[in-house]
């Protein structure tokens, strides 16, 4: 098929929630991918977040595959061992005790909320608390999380029981935290809402008011978890532990999986038949997701997140058309100076090289294990895009 008759198709017969870029991808591997005529690109998107390892990363490619063989599903009347495994690789991973599996971020925060609101129920604090400018996904509830309006509109009435505070304030936050409040949910570093990272003072002031006031302090890793910002999760870096963390885009390195971690505290905190998802815990995307974890969860790899992140942050920061750039780990944001970030977007596509938005800046998050060699080649396509704006 032609790339023109794909893109019909597409106008014809999906619905139209994506404002897509004329690009159809049709193989990759690791940090570069291929459409159908054979057009290479450099990615540094991996999916929004997703192949943190890369396209078809041969080790994962062969975990699935022998899965798939193997069991491809069960019901969750019974045990399967790539589940189980995977839950305690990520409890040692993560510091918290127990995991629900489910299949995406909005899911996993979903399971979140019900935690939350169990959990404040024995003092009648029924209020979840979120931040300004957060994006927790596209369910309702999730979308009541959401602290942007402009993701509410149309979609009214929102469902009840959400407050939001100013990023980065802590007096705000406090504020509202008058025994309503049973959880406070929160990204390290804002994604969608334009790569925004909370400052180190505010995250630990938060953990410390929540302790004070008897509030959960939840933590949306979906973004920035599993190696993105050079630490298993991001609040690792930030020298805090929550009570509770949802994880999904890199956890599976492609294939669909979320999950909700709790604390030791609230251990078996939601009882049989309070949670559910069909294919939450699918053994096929567990052996993915450990592959995934074996290979993030060590030092070596995330010191090297660190610096090709350094790396690529320094690089950008010496082009002329750069305003700043913000972020964590490789998880950035690039405000570009006159340049619109959208156009700019269309166009490196057109020269092969494949970046995202947040707002009115440029994001990248290349996969984890991009090489220095691709970083430099996108960089480069980056700069000369620039100075032809
Ligand atoms: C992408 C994202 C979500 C939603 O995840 P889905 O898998 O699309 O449901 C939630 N929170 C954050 C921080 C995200 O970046």
């Amino acid at each position: 098929m032609t790339f023109q008759e794909i893109k019909e198709q597409d106008q014809k017969y999906i619905l139209h929630t994506y404002g897509r870029v004329d690009v159809a991808l049709a193989k990759g591997a690791n940090a570069r991918a291929w459409d159908a005529d054979g057009k290479e690109y450099i990615d540094f998107t991996s999916g929004i977040g997703v192949n943190a390892l890369g396209y078809a990363d041969p080790d994962w490619v062969q975990a699935v595959r022998v899965q798939a063989g193997e069991i491809q599903h069960l019901c969750n009347y019974y045990y399967s061992p790539q589940n189980t495994a995977l839950a305690e690789e990520l409890s040692k991973a993560s510091g918290m005790a127990q995991a629900f599996f489910c299949n995406s971020g909005a899911e996993a925060n979903e399971c979140a909320f019900k935690v939350a609101r169990k959990y404040g129920e024995k003092r009648g604090a029924k209020k979840i608390l979120t931040l300004v400018d957060s994006f927790h996904g596209r369910t309702l509830a999730t979308l009541a999380a959401t602290g942007q309006e402009a993701f509410h509109k149309d979609f009214l009435p929102l469902n009840e029981g959400f407050v939001y505070a100013p990023a980065n304030d802590l007096e705000a936050v406090s504020a509202q935290l008058d025994g309503s409040v049973c959880a406070v949910l929160f990204e390290t570093v804002q994604g969608e809402g334009g790569v925004v990272p909370m400052e180190e003072g505010f995250v630990q002031g938060l953990r410390r008011l929540c302790d004070e006031k008897d509030v959960l302090l939840m933590i949306d890793e979906v973004q920035t978890g599993v190696g993105r910002t050079g630490y298993f999760y991001s609040y690792q870096g930030l020298d805090i532990q929550p009570d509770v963390v949802t994880t999904a885009k890199g956890l599976g390195g492609g294939l669909p999986i979320g999950a909700c971690l709790v604390a030791e505290r609230l251990r078996d905190i939601l009882k049989p038949g309070q949670q559910g998802s069909t294919f939450g815990g699918n053994p096929v995307v567990c052996a993915g997701a450990r592959e995934v974890v074996r290979r993030i969860n060590d030092s070596t790899f995330l010191q090297d997140v660190t610096e090709k992140g350094a790396y690529l942050r320094e690089k950008l920061e010496s082009l002329s058309q750069v305003e700043y750039v913000r972020g964590r780990g490789l998880m950035l944001g690039v405000k570009l100076r006159g340049a619109n970030a959208h156009d700019v977007l269309l166009e490196c596509a057109r020269q092969g090289l494949l970046i995202l938005t947040a707002k009115a800046l440029v994001r990248f998050l290349p996969p984890l294990t991009i090489t220095q060699e691709d970083i430099d080649a996108g960089l480069a396509i980056f700069a000369k895009v620039l100075s032809q704006a």
